[in-house]
């Protein structure tokens, strides 16, 4: 009968995994019940269980886990400029897993006490590696903080490898290889989407190479040299970079040499990114005469929210803006 003291197995996988074993009068049973679940969702265990420090990584595990990843840094900062909170750093210490991209991009992800950390320049295949010195630049070597340890030369690699459909398809294995070693039990799911995915990046090269084609020769004139990977991939133009790294100052012969380069090259746009100051683009493009177009490498802005909407989004900005 429903008022006799009967002995209740709940168990709530929902909310979090605890047995609790209850002998209690049923008439009491629904208040317990209704207490349980508002005391679960106040212990409600983080969710903070992967996280990264810039959101093209995000774009891409969230392709792999099939879920949302948590970015320690805030729609719309550059993880070249940002500067972790002690909240951020308490966010990591929590994680099962942080996946950052460069000592010389967001190194200040290193100081973080995740168990388990991953950089991913250091396990991209060797063979999909942009050296810095195929794009010229040279002169501006020395104003850069030398960083390198004794196995890899920082100042030589190029961090961003993400705008390069082909260099993230090359790292698929070994993202699926780490995500599962955190969470085994995902590890079969993992694999079928990474798959998924990898065709989904295949098919992307292949409309880039057409839509590209007829742009090859245009110059391309960036923020910062975040392109790069495309650039190269594509058989395109690099016009230089109005900025070699974020936050540091060009000398005023650099901007000379700059002004001239793009007068040179015929080209009716420059561009600029969301995330950096717009002041030294727009200042340019009037001494040019250019007008100045978006290329975003970061994302999850205006619905750039996932990397394939990313990635086509830039592959239009420069046609729209060179051809
Ligand atoms: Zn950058």
């Amino acid at each position: 009968m429903l008022s006799e003291a009967r002995i209740f197995y709940f168990y709530s996988t929902y909310f979090c995994n605890f047995v609790i074993i209850i002998k209690i009068e049923m008439k009491y049973f629904i208040y317990i019940f209704i207490s349980l679940l508002l005391l679960s969702c106040g212990t409600k265990q983080s969710k903070h269980e992967i996280i990264v420090t810039s959101e093209p990584v995000a774009l891409i595990l969230q392709e792999i886990t099939g879920s949302e990843v948590d970015n320690i840094i805030p729609s719309g900062a550059s993880p070249h400029t940002f500067s972790p909170k002690p909240s951020d750093v308490l966010k990591a210490t929590k994680a099962d897993i942080l996946f950052y991209v460069s000592k010389n991009m967001d190194g200040w992800a290193e100081k973080f006490d995740t168990k388990n950390k991953v950089e991913l320049i250091r396990i991209i295949p060797e063979n999909m590696l942009l050296h810095k010195d195929k794009f010229g630049d040279e002169h501006h070597h020395g104003e850069e903080e030398e960083v390198h340890d004794d196995f890899f030369n920082y100042e030589e690699i190029d961090p961003h490898f993400w705008t390069d459909p082909l260099v993230v398809k090359s790292l698929l294995p070994i993202l699926v290889q780490k995500l599962a070693e955190v969470h085994p039990e995902n590890a079969k799911i993992y694999k079928e989407n990474a798959g998924k995915f990898s065709d989904e990046l295949d098919e992307m090269d292949a409309e880039f190479t057409e839509k590209l084609e007829s742009i090859k020769f245009k110059s391309i004139f960036l923020a910062h040299p975040s392109f790069l990977y495309l650039i190269n991939r594509y058989g395109l133009t690099y016009g230089g970079s109005i900025e070699w790294n974020p936050g540091v100052e060009n000398s005023p012969n650099y901007l000379a040499d700059l002004i001239k380069k793009i007068t040179d090259s015929g080209v009716r746009s420059i561009f600029t990114e969301p995330q950096l100051s717009q002041k030294s683009a727009e200042v340019l493009a009037e001494q040019t005469g250019t007008k100045v177009a978006i290329l975003d490498p970061i994302g999850n802005k205006n619905g750039l929210n996932t990397y394939s909407k990313l990635m086509k989004y830039n592959v239009k900005s420069l046609k729209d803006a060179l051809e």
